[in-house]
């Protein structure tokens, strides 16, 4: 039955009878297809449940109402679910890489992950698309044949994002695209689309609900501004916040038709048929029109500036980076404040040297609520 799913989809679409496979053999799924079930083993994982209590914008203790890591990646996998569909490629990749594409994420957001990366410089760095890779391959720890969750290889590679030359080379043939300047599938050039979609939109959402940005900024942008017009023309009396959410709702159908449209017309130019010909395309395939690209550009600058920078936000960036910091160097003097259970396990690593990198995943798996304890057990 998966399979007969699978041959309604477009000749490009990545099929999981086609799939390369995982690094350890396991016998196929009966009931589901490989795309399922890797779905599904990412929905089981711990890295997936603690995007519940880590920062999207606002730090998860901030409010109750804001998106966090996990409501931010069910709504990329809703919006990326629903082109998928319309665009007949594979729906169940393409959730999978949603749903995992932000696991690799630190407390309290980027802010968190530039940190961390500082702290690593010595030692090979961090960025949080490759952690999320370093997650379903080595860290999860749950299943008696493998460390990781064992995923397909399209997903694997779906999931990484983008990856410097010398690490590609180090990861095998997940890291090939990058040294043969290759493109993604169609299913992970549009996951990153959906992302982008997702927290433009709800971030407008939620820094609204928060007082850092206002309905009249926002309409000085044409994308906020027609929409809105239209949402006034229909209802003159709606309320303050009924009138973002229409016109968020309406931007965001707007953004997915112009994608589906697009990305349709892109694909027939280049006359691709097959997921090779994707992989072998120049261009990216999943865009916006022109238009669109750069009224969504004018949109991402606004919360950049208005939001991600709001001095709120930067306080909440600067917190984040001593509560890391410390935990770093703390952890790094002395590995007896690390739960024992976790530095038993990690034991080999520590043994062969990799003691900061033993400490940086402890660091990267917290949450924020978690890092904010160790922090004040440890400094208080
Ligand atoms: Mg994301």
């Amino acid at each position: 039955m998966p399979n007969e799913i699978e041959n309604r989809l477009a000749s490009y679409a990545l099929k999981s009878s086609k799939s390369l496979g995982r690094v350890h053999n396991e016998d196929p799924p009966n009931l589901r297809s490989e795309f399922q079930r890797d779905r599904e083993r990412i929905i089981h994982s711990t890295a997936f449940r603690r995007l519940e209590y880590k920062t999207q914008v606002f730090v998860n203790h901030e409010g109750d109402m804001y998106r966090t890591r996990l409501t931010h990646t069910i709504e990329v996998a809703q919006i990326s679910r629903a082109v998928a569909r319309a665009l007949k490629i594979n729906e169940d990749l393409t959730e999978a890489i949603s749903l995992a594409h932000d696991l690799g994420h630190t407390p309290f957001g980027h802010a968190g992950q530039d940190i961390l990366n500082k702290c690593m410089k010595e030692f090979g760095g961090f960025e949080h698309n490759i952690q999320s890779l370093r997650i379903i391959d080595k860290l999860e720890n749950q299943y008696a044949n493998f460390p990781g969750i064992n995923l397909c290889f399209e997903t694997r590679e779906g999931i990484l994002k983008r990856c410097s030359l010398s690490l590609a080379k180090k990861l095998g043939s997940v890291g090939n695209r990058f040294i043969e300047k290759k493109n993604p599938s169609l299913e992970a050039q549009l996951t990153n689309i959906c992302d982008e979609i997702a927290y433009n939109n709800h971030d407008i959402q939620d820094g609204i609900k928060a007082k850092k940005i206002f309905i009249e900024q926002l309409e000085d942008l044409p994308i906020f501004y027609d929409q809105m017009s239209e949402v006034l023309a229909k209802y003159p009396r709606l309320s303050k916040s009924k009138i973002v959410s229409e016109t968020v709702r309406k931007i965001i159908n707007m953004l997915v038709n112009d994608v589906i449209k697009n990305s349709n017309e892109e694909i027939k130019k280049e006359n691709i048929s097959t997921s090779e010909d994707v992989r072998n395309c120049k261009k990216t395939l999943i865009c916006f029109s022109d238009e669109i690209k750069r009224l969504n550009i004018e949109l991402k600058k606004f919360l950049y500036k208005n939001l991600y920078m709001h001095p709120d936000v930067v306080v909440m960036t600067n917190r984040a980076n001593v509560i890391i910091k410390d935990l770093f160097l703390a952890y790094n003097n002395d590995l007896n404040l690390i739960s024992e259970e976790y530095c038993a396990h990690n034991i080999d690593k520590i043994n062969l040297g990799h003691k900061e990198r033993v400490i940086c995943d402890y660091i990267a798996g917290m949450t924020d609520r978690f890092a904010q304890q160790e922090h004040q057990r440890l400094f208080k």
